[in-house]
């Protein structure tokens, strides 16, 4: 039976209509006992501390947010060590990046990013009216980034790096990146995208804000989602020069960050609460390292990760075994035709992915 809003004849913008659906990572059906190792969640719940902010900021819904986030946008600006006005939040970096994105490009401007890698991104350029020119990652999991400094074009606008990559799991070491600024135009935006940076543990790993000072055609993007496990309240962030983060801030919607976001994200980042947070992180770091020991004791040669997730390359064998593992009662997620992706979870989670992984080796 067609309805109204089906038979709809208002055409869509072309670059909309040629969108790829963003597939999120699979949630089980309620009631269902499955682990959900398929959308890179912090298997901790919020502390206490950030639970009665929550609660007080509850009880305020009916006022608006700060528009600005001020005393938030201080809180990450004294986290990362910039002014004030190089910080820009927003709802969750996925917004935050599709701001960046529109702040600066042009219609047709051309977008370098590695492939396969967060699938927000084709998403995001597109909807921006840019045009996507990806680069393949290695079979090593990494980066290529003198392929990506070889696709920059006078049509170039943004190059990204999302380090670790997700869903592969190196990150960029600083020599590369180093090598590609020297390279890339200083009027061509570089978007470093950390999402995961608590996680590493790549003593080669680049130090974001460093580079920043010296690049001033750097963007950092950053969220609270993974590490400080706010996933589901929405709150990320870019660090940027200040006219390039005015801009970024002048296309962001308006109270973007809610209330409860806010206050939950000032409460994670008071002294004892982060402390506590990165002790969480490190407990998963060790069951990442416990995990992937596992693995290769099992006989799987698997790209280096410094994420919360493993990646493994199945290609056509990917959707058949995401199938088993979801018998298996472990929800993952699959990439068709290229690999699945593993979130690092509980401890009895891991247990139960390793004991599912080692029956796929021949
Ligand atoms: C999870 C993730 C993000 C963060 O998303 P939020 O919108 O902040 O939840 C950004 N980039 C990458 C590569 C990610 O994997």
């Amino acid at each position: 039976m067609s309805t109204a809003a089906d038979s709809s004849t208002v055409p869509l913008r072309a670059a909309v209509a040629a969108l790829p659906p963003y597939v999120p990572g699979a949630r089980p059906a309620p009631g269902a006992r499955l682990w959900k190792l398929s959308s890179n969640e912090n298997p901790y719940a919020p502390l206490p501390s950030v639970l009665e902010a929550i609660a007080r900021a509850a009880a305020e819904a009916n006022r608006y947010p700060d528009m600005y986030a001020t005393d938030l946008v201080a809180a990450l600006a004294a986290h990362v060590g910039v002014p004030n006005d190089q910080v820009v939040v927003g709802n969750g970096s996925v917004a935050v990046l599709s701001h960046v994105l529109q702040a600066v490009v042009e219609p047709g401007d051309e977008v370098v990013y590695p492939w396969r890698s967060f699938e927000a991104y084709p998403i995001a350029v597109a909807v921006a009216g840019g045009a996507s020119v990806t680069v393949p990652v290695g079979h090593d999991g990494r980066l290529d980034l003198p392929a990506m400094t070889a696709a920059v074009t006078p049509r170039t606008r943004v190059v990204m790096v999302c380090t670790p990559n997700n869903p592969t799991g190196p990150a960029v070491h600083a020599d590369e990146l180093e090598t590609l600024l020297a390279a890339v135009p200083g009027d061509v935006l570089v978007i470093v995208d950390e999402a995961y940076l608590e996680f590493v543990r790549d003593p080669q790993a680049p130090d974001g804000v460093d580079l920043l000072r010296r690049h001033p055609n750097v963007v950092l993007l950053r969220t609270l989602s993974k590490a400080y496990g706010l996933a589901g309240l929405r709150v990320g962030y870019a660090v940027a020069a200040p006219r390039l983060a005015a801009g970024i801030r002048a296309v962001s919607t308006p109270f973007g960050v809610s209330h409860v976001a806010q206050a939950a994200a000032l409460a994670s980042l008071e002294a004892a609460a982060q402390a506590e947070l990165l002790e969480h992180v490190s407990a998963l770091v060790a069951e990442r390292d416990r995990v992937t020991a596992a693995l290769r004791s099992q006989g799987w040669e698997l790209p280096e990760t410094h994420a919360n997730f493993v990646w493994f390359p199945l290609a056509e064998a990917t959707m058949d075994r995401a199938a088993e593992a979801t018998a298996a009662g472990v929800l993952v997620r699959p990439f068709a035709g290229d690999g699945l992706r593993v979130s690092i979870g509980e401890v009895e989670a891991n247990d139960a992915f390793l004991a599912l992984a080692a029956t796929w080796r021949p």
